[in-house]
């Protein structure tokens, strides 16, 4: 997201370039289901949490965010060209954790952006400390609150979705989110216990565009998708640390 903002034409070129070429190519060989990872972003500042798909989800602080808008558009009106085509548009709230093997998760090159690959690398003694941005937002304990839900949760949504898309056609819009909001400070003591690991951490200021609060309306994934997310925060911990340990070298640790 805010890479996005220095990086403006790298970040439209390739997603909307990539998705019309796609759109084209699936043309080409006749293929009519599309299951497109689009973002809570969409939401924009003004609609009010939780989330529901029928609020007006036309605007975004990045230009990440907007080319998720202009996607979801994009497919919109490809479907109003082609009735007999299906776009899923599934928008992930914050996926965070790694597959439970501890072999396949997410590490960023350089210093993470992201909260959780941030802590772990502080877990793993590579970053002293975590700076948590803002505690003055009006949430209960001053910290922003977001809906993070588990990788494995948000890969089980997309085949539910492949599934639907097999008997529909037209275009529509669901959040994958656990319909629960979680504030940094939560996360952070959740994942202290999940893991046993003190993580040094300081607030600092807020970070530019950052919401104070968020989280998904789940209702419409659970009726139409027959999908819900069944792991809990510590899930997400434990995951995100088997798979962050793996992928540290054992000199990092003190
Ligand atoms: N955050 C933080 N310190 C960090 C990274 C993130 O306090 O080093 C906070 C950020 O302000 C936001 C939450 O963690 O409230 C989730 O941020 P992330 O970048 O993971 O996802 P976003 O919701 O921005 O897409």
């Amino acid at each position: 997201m805010g890479e996005s903002v220095k990086k403006p034409l790298e970040y439209y070129r390739n997603n909307l370039d990539s998705t019309m070429t796609l759109l084209e190519t699936m043309e080409e060989f006749d293929c009519k289901k599309f299951i497109f990872s689009s973002s809570a972003t969409v939401y924009g500042p003004s609609n009010p949490h939780p989330y529901k798909e029928d609020m007006p989800a036309i605007q975004s602080s990045s230009p990440y965010g907007w080319s998720k808008v202009m996607i979801e558009r994009i497919l919109t009106d490809y479907v109003t060209a082609h009735p007999d085509f299906c776009a899923i548009l599934l928008r992930y709230f914050n996926p965070i954790g790694a597959h439970e093997s501890g072999l396949l998760g997410d590490d960023p090159n350089g210093i993470p952006n992201n909260l959780m690959p941030y802590i772990c690398r502080v877990a793993a003694g590579q970053l002293e400390k975590l700076t948590i941005f803002g505690g003055d937002y009006p949430t209960p304990d001053g910290t922003c609150q977001r809906d993070y839900l588990h990788v494995a949760d948000l890969a089980v949504g997309h085949l539910k979705a492949l599934e639907y898309a097999e008997n529909h056609n037209g275009v529509e819009a669901i959040n994958l989110g656990t319909g629960n909001g979680i504030s940094v400070l939560e996360l952070v003591t959740a994942f202290e216990r999940a893991n046993n690991i003190k993580l040094p951490y300081v607030i600092g200021p807020r970070r530019d565009g950052d919401l104070p609060a968020f989280w998904a309306d789940a209702e419409k994934a659970k009726k139409i998708l027959g999908w819900e997310a069944s792991h809990s925060v510590r899930d997400m911990c434990r995951s995100a640390w088997l798979f962050a340990k793996g992928s540290t070298p054992e000199s990092s640790f003190s």
